[in-house]
């Protein structure tokens, strides 16, 4: 259920709201916004008598929400999401490019993407140094040194930065060195870690499962919101269907879809959704015209040494022909990039 506050109620009538929602046996979310605060009460699914609060001081009106998830959805906060990255902003008419390696390799590589993809107008650079491998084989990231390299690029640079965190007793650890935290395709629904984001006051990006519905997606965005963290992006990174032609098919379905039903904003990522470098450009334009807010787009210096994901990354060329080509789609569908 949510609380639409009336546009002039006072702050004591908000607190009383939320006391009455606290004394009923729920969590009271407050959501102050320039017109009017709204409070969205989440617990267990025992009924609340439909005018448990329309009598309090300074209520509008309540509304049910009949969804499963709550605190990410539209009814609960009908204007879209804005996250603040540093000085950059995810939810709003620009659509911002996240750009990098799949995996920090070397102080070099590092150095040279960032550069690379800074020049060609991203604003946050994406490098992995804990790496989900489906084989313990795999190259399995460079740990705390990667992190280590990562700030010291993003000081460099001043270039923000997007890592993946895969343990919840990683995440304090990750949080002091970048700037947005990612939980991958494989950790969507490790809810232990997903409480661990929860309870930091830093930007997430949540990745859909390769196996996951839309509704599984938002149902674990609602772990990282109830746990107090309101800066949830979301992220759609193809899924398994049984097209082999590429690695996963990208859900351009999704874009709209999580548009409609949530306020969080929504990331594409065309480089794990096909899986294949000359794919990327192609599908990026097609996220950004189903309304995206944002890319994350692996760009490797060389892609035939990357010690992960090679044949998905782009040539910084590549990618500065990308920027160009969204910028175009961005501004033809009334944005800019
Ligand atoms: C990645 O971003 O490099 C990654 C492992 O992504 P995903 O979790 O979507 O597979
Ligand atoms: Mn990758």
């Amino acid at each position: 259920m949510v609380i639409i506050m009336k546009h002039n109620a006072s702050a004591q009538e908000i607190a009383q709201a939320m006391k009455r929602v606290q004394e009923l046996g729920f969590k009271a979310h407050p959501i102050i916004g320039e017109e009017r605060t709204i409070i969205g009460v989440v617990g267990d699914e025992r009924p609340i008598e439909p005018d448990a609060f329309d009598t309090l001081d300074g209520v509008e009106r309540t509304v049910r929400v009949l969804r499963p998830f709550k605190l990410a959805s539209r009814e609960f906060h009908p204007e879209g999401s804005v996250v603040r990255v540093n000085g950059t902003t995810i939810g709003t008419q620009q659509v911002v490019i996240m750009a990098g390696p799949c995996s920090i390799e070397s102080r070099e590589q590092l150095m040279e993407a960032a550069h690379a993809v800074k020049e060609a107008g991203a604003s946050i650079l994406r490098a992995g140094a804990f790496k989900p491998r489906t084989s313990p084989y795999s190259f399995q990231g460079m740990g705390l040194k990667g992190l280590e390299l990562l700030r010291e690029v993003h000081e460099q640079y001043h270039l923000p930065t997007i890592t993946e965190v895969i343990a919840p007793q990683d995440v304090a650890l990750v949080a002091q060195y970048a700037d947005v935290l990612q939980v991958g395709a494989r950790n969507m629904q490790n809810f232990a870690l997903l409480h661990a984001v929860g309870q930091i006051q830093k930007p997430v990006l949540l990745k859909r499962g390769m196996m996951s519905t839309i509704e599984e997606l938002l149902m674990a965005a609602e772990y990282i919101l109830s746990n107090g963290n309101a800066r949830v992006m979301l992220c759609e990174r193809g899924i398994r269907t049984y097209e082999t032609a590429t690695r996963n098919t990208f859900d351009i379905n999704a874009i709209p879809v999580l548009k409609s039903l949530t306020h969080l904003p929504v990331v594409a990522d065309p480089s794990h959704g096909t899986g294949k470098w000359e794919l990327v450009t192609p599908v990026a334009r097609g996220a950004v015209a189903a309304g995206a807010d944002g890319l994350i787009i692996e760009v490797h210096p060389n892609p035939a040494q990357a010690l992960s994901d090679g044949a998905q990354s782009l040539k910084p060329e590549k990618f500065a022909q990308l920027v160009q080509d969204v910028k175009r789609v961005a501004e033809a569908v009334g944005r800019s990039a």
